[in-house]
């Protein structure tokens, strides 16, 4: 929902064009409700859902640590404040120049998920910390992160084995459930399977310390969640289960549920047509699409919340759609959205819930549309 505080800055500044406004007191409650929900885990913030310099000075100054997937990420959070030993470079797939940077620059936490990547990190970043992505079957998820990043339990148990005769600190063992994950036992399938490697190279005498929770917690779109209580409730009753009164260190990475509902983009109707008179779909363009920063709605994965001036009027079916002259940039076709009769070109409309995964994707000038504006208050 768009905070009061958000409403008052359109009100008031009328920025011209389609833009995101982020309200950074909704960052730090969520920051808060995060800590209040497992207070025993460290929270590294996903730079990805939405890097905005103001977002990581806050949360760098609140304690937060961050993830991140690239030396530039590393730079904006340290340019934030944040020590490099805040860090980790969280991405599975890294150059090898890139690594060594990131060592020169103090970090020494680092993803892997099969021995090549052990054998870079092992070069270009001696002695560091790494763990082991496993994978996880993403179900549950809205968005799920299919089988790109991670392994087999039995295979991360060869990659932390080879990471210790490599000269590394086998660390621990890292999944992430998928994003907008609103099952609540997600977590407890993959804390068993990380349990599964902690207990097979205990036996070797390798003694993992920490369990990577990743990020996946929702916000709320059209559908109500579960709060993060609930989640830290559920993630803490996984551990004790599988670890009993050994509970290893653990770290969440929350990106959309740390920024998702603290941003608001505004947008303007640019037409309204229909493709025969008989059509009862109307379709609404608006002036941002799937690449002016709405590109989660592909495959019609997440579906926003949007606000009219007319809310409340009786509704009809509409197609959205962006922009650009890309026929792709479609953005609700199959399960077309509601929204009022008496919309109309020129209309601001209010898309919501959109901190997380909307500037970083907009592209740079597609068709000569400027990238995403932001303003953060
Ligand atoms: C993107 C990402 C996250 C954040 O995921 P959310 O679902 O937005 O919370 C956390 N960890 C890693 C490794 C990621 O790539």
């Amino acid at each position: 929902m768009a905070t009061q505080r958000v409403l008052d800055f359109l009100a008031t500044r009328r920025p011209a064009g389609p833009c995101l406004v982020v309200d950074l007191d909704v960052v730090r409650d969520n920051f808060h409700a995060f800590e209040k929900a497992l207070p025993d885990s460290k929270i590294y913030y996903a730079v990805k859902a939405n890097p905005a310099p103001e977002i990581l000075r806050l949360l760098a100054a609140m304690g937060s640590s961050f993830d991140t997937a690239s030396v530039a990420e590393v730079e904006m959070a340290m340019d934030a404040g944040a020590p490099a030993d805040r860090i980790s470079f969280g991405n599975t797939i890294k150059k090898e120049r890139d690594i060594l940077r990131a060592y020169e620059l103090g970090i020494r936490l680092f993803a892997v998920d099969c021995v090549e990547e052990v054998d870079k990190i092992a070069r270009a970043a001696p002695g560091a910390r790494v763990f082991c992505r496993v994978l996880t079957d993403g179900e549950g998820a809205e968005w799920p992160l299919s089988r790109k990043f991670g392994c087999v339990p039995a295979m991360a148990v060869d990659v932390l084995r080879h990471a210790k005769a490599r000269g590394l600190d086998a660390y621990g063992v890292s999944f992430h459930v998928g994003s907008q994950q609103c099952d609540l036992t997600a977590w407890d399938r993959a804390l068993g399977d990380a349990k599964k490697v902690f207990a097979t190279l205990a036996e070797e005498g390798i003694v993992l310390k920490m369990v990577n929770m990743g990020g996946g917690f929702p916000t709320r779109y059209l559908k109500d969640v579960p709060a993060a209580q609930a989640y830290g409730q559920a993630i803490f009753g996984s551990l004790r289960k599988h670890f009993g009164n050994q509970i290893p260190e653990t770290i969440i990475e929350p990106g959309r549920g740390m920024v998702g509902n603290a941003g608001v983009i505004k947008s303007e109707v640019v037409l309204i047509s229909k493709k025969a008179d008989n059509d009862n779909v109307r379709w609404v363009y608006l002036d941002i699409g799937k690449f002016g920063g709405l590109a989660e709605t592909m495959d019609e994965a997440i579906r926003y919340p949007i606000v009219t001036r007319h809310d409340g009027g009786e509704v009809a079916p509409c197609v959205l759609a962006g922009p650009t002259c890309d026929s792709a940039d479609v953005m609700y076709e199959k399960t077309p959205y509601p929204l009022p009769l008496s919309l109309t070109i020129g209309d601001e409309v209010l898309i919501e819930g959109t901190g997380a995964y909307t500037t970083t994707y907009s592209a740079v000038a597609f068709n000569g549309f400027e990238p995403l504006r932001s303003y953060v208050i």
